[in-house]
């Protein structure tokens, strides 16, 4: 596997090229234009409101773009011959169905994309749901829930990781795990793209970063080119950018 260090030239897995959405007066995402590297957490962050799950609905085609579109080694999400084992996602971690046990939501996932049963036990051990993996989904914390949305987005030992805030709902431990899961999954030569409203985060996450306000892409860096010459904190320097640019923060 080769090293991509600060990877200006490594391949890239995402293409957004002009990805628009509007839902009738509202532009959520306006004209955006990105990529994403691969061998490297790339933060997506703006305030709430910004337009980043609107974003990564379009990528995941849940959402039909307005315009635009957004390509995962040139391929649409819809036409990888089999997602689960290409792209991880996690995008609404309460979205499993409450009757179900964490066992046998994953067991589910695992037999209708030919996923062997032992991937299971494999990341249920990842995400540390073992002891709670027959318990239904619907007594779980936000948590636990989002431990679970992780496991079923390594269920297909993906080659990229896609994730909306998954750091909501845990506590100082479990952000710790997470950040050393993708620092990790990133470091093995794969992809990770996470959205985040936290700049105090995806400073200690990500290598590079991508940032929206009102739809709109207001930076594309390397974490490092963010602070001006020493002057501001990486926090400043977000809502220097931001400013202005939120519906809601
Ligand atoms: P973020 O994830 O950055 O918090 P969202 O993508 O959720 O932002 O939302 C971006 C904008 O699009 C917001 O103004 C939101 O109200 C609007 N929006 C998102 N989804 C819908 C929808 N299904 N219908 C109408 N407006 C929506």
């Amino acid at each position: 596997m080769r090293h991509t260090h600060p990877a200006q030239d490594a391949r890239h897995v995402i293409d957004v090229r002009r990805l628009t959405k509007r839902y009738g007066r509202t532009t959520a995402v306006d004209a955006l234009t990105f990529t994403v590297r691969q061998g490297r957490v790339t933060g997506f962050l703006g305030p709430n409101g910004a337009g980043k799950s609107t974003t990564m609905r379009m990528l995941l085609g849940l959402d039909r773009p307005t315009h635009g579109e957004a390509l995962f080694d040139g391929k649409p999400y819809c036409d990888l011959p089999e997602p689960l084992r290409h792209v991880g996602a996690l995008l609404d971690a309460t979205a499993t169905q409450a009757g179900r046990t964490a066992r046998n939501h994953l067991t589910w996932l695992a037999r209708t994309n030919r996923i062997p049963r032992r991937r299971v036990e494999e990341v249920l051990d990842v995400v540390g749901l073992h002891s709670a993996a027959d318990q239904r989904t619907r007594t779980f914390s936000l948590g636990m829930a989002q431990r679970l949305g992780i496991a079923a987005a390594l269920l297909g030992d993906p080659e990229v990781l896609l994730l909306d805030e998954p750091v909501n709902g845990l506590d100082p431990e479990g952000v710790r795990w997470i950040r050393t899961l993708l620092r990790t999954f990133a470091a093995e030569g794969r992809t990770v793209f996470v959205s985040s409203h936290l700049m105090s985060e995806m400073a200690v996450t990500a290598d590079h970063l991508v940032v929206i306000g009102r739809g709109r892409l207001l930076a594309d860096a390397d974490l490092s080119e963010f602070v001006r010459d020493g002057e501001e904190s990486l926090e400043d320097a977000f809502f220097r950018l931001t400013s202005g640019g939120g519906s809601d923060a």
